[in-house]
């Protein structure tokens, strides 16, 4: 998973970050960007935190998502994270709306906050106030037909969210929309 010259510490994984992030083709001051890991995250591969009283933004990386993906892979979650920090920076405010977008099809970044697990598919409470989630690595009933079952705690309805591409559906009819955009990245 982590091949030899990948970085084997937090400090290794954060100043190869840091360097990884100065080749990358966006538009922002480097020195007003802190690098941290976090070892506690559970879900989010990473964070970008915007500190408005001073400008100052810090992108956390989440320790467990980059032994999970190797270094390749999690350049990704450093390149969305930058646009992050970027939008921050030039404009005050981030979110995943049409500039975003655009930035993430420059950079080959995904859309959504990068969320790492090891199912390929994930099934979340709809309600707000419940916690539960599940995992699935193959297209059951339970990721086909959600319309059909119920959160495994609270009993309200759940959504399937594919993984990789953070696609979402609480339908047989959304399912099959999905598999068609998702397509070969299934
Ligand atoms: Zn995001
Ligand atoms: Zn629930």
């Amino acid at each position: 998973m982590v091949s030899d010259d990948a970085p084997k510490t937090h400090d290794e994984l954060l100043s190869r970050a840091a360097s990884y992030a100065a080749t990358v083709d966006v538009d922002l001051d480097r020195s007003a960007v802190d690098w941290e890991v976090s070892t506690r995250a559970k879900r989010r591969a990473g964070a970008c935190l915007y500190d408005r009283r001073t400008g100052d933004v810090t992108i956390r990386l989440t320790w467990d998502a980059y032994r999970a993906y190797g270094w390749e892979r999690f350049t990704e979650v450093i390149r969305h994270e930058l646009i992050h920090a970027w939008e921050y920076r030039r404009f005050g405010e981030s979110n995943h709306g049409p500039r975003f977008r655009r930035k993430a099809r420059e950079l080959d970044a995904s859309v959504r906050c990068p969320r790492f697990s090891e199912g390929r598919l994930r099934l979340v409470c709809a309600d707000d106030g419940c916690s539960w989630t599940a995992e699935r690595h193959r297209a059951s009933k339970a990721v086909t037909r959600p319309e059909r079952r119920r959160c495994g705690s609270c009993r309200s309805p759940y959504e399937v969210e594919h993984v990789a591409t953070g696609l979402t559906w609480r339908t047989n009819a959304g399912y099959r929309r999905a598999r068609k955009r998702i397509g070969d990245e299934w």
